[in-house]
């Protein structure tokens, strides 16, 4: 059984509140994002996935994980896909230490563009928490900072319930977050197919990630 809405729709106000951050596409898009990754046991499942569909999508990545797994990152980019910033450990970033904080935004972007070669401009704070503190530090550091207009709820590991979602919630401008995660490997392969399907349905198109935040 699914959720109230918005468990998986961030309420209107809370967006209207934090103007700064991005929640939905800016182009008349639809932006798949992929948290979490990369994991040894999804990450090249979903690249073909993409691949068979020319999609392509923005996956934000932790500095610890992409440390890990450095090919998989490269063939992400190799694939044409972009590479977010996702913190360095996946901490709740509320209430932590100047120092902590410094860790998570800033050497995160510095450990992922030393394996990407190339600028990380867009940040996604782990569980979609944070203050005025966090998205202070994120500015700060050139970075912006993403949120999302549609959570799947792939982690919850129902592949029909997150069907059910998307097609009662998707827009032509939604962002989209799915997880390249090891809660997430039994449902996300179908659950981005099937999405694929609806967009399709609805004549929705879905973007490149440069161009859904421009
Ligand atoms: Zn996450």
């Amino acid at each position: 059984m699914i959720r109230p809405k918005y468990y998986y729709v961030p309420p209107a106000p809370l967006r209207k509140i934090f103007r700064s951050i991005i929640w939905n596409s800016t182009s008349d898009n639809i932006l798949i994002s992929i948290d979490d990754g990369p994991c040894e046991s999804s990450t090249t499942k979903i690249l073909e996935t993409l691949g068979d569909s020319g999609v392509k999508a923005l996956f934000f990545v932790t500095a610890d994980a992409a440390i890990k797994n450095r090919l998989p990152v490269k063939e992400i980019i190799k694939q044409g896909h972009l590479i977010g910033n996702h913190s360095f450990s996946h901490k709740k970033l509320r209430f932590l230490s100047g120092h902590v904080l410094k860790k998570e935004i800033v050497d995160s972007k510095s450990a992922i563009e030393d394996i990407t070669g190339s600028p990380v401009v867009y940040f996604r704070p782990p569980y979609g928490a944070f203050d005025p503190f966090v998205l202070k530090a994120i500015t700060d550091s050139r970075q912006k900072c993403v949120m999302w207009s549609l959570l799947s709820g792939d982690y919850l590991g129902n592949r029909k319930d997150t069907e059910k979602v998307i097609r009662n919630y998707l827009n032509s401008d939604s962002i989209i977050v799915y997880h390249d995660n090891l809660k997430s490997k039994n449902t996300i392969i179908e659950s981005l197919k099937s999405t694929i399907q609806i967009a399709n349905e609805k004549d929705y198109k879905i973007g490149e990630p440069s161009e859904c935040l421009s």
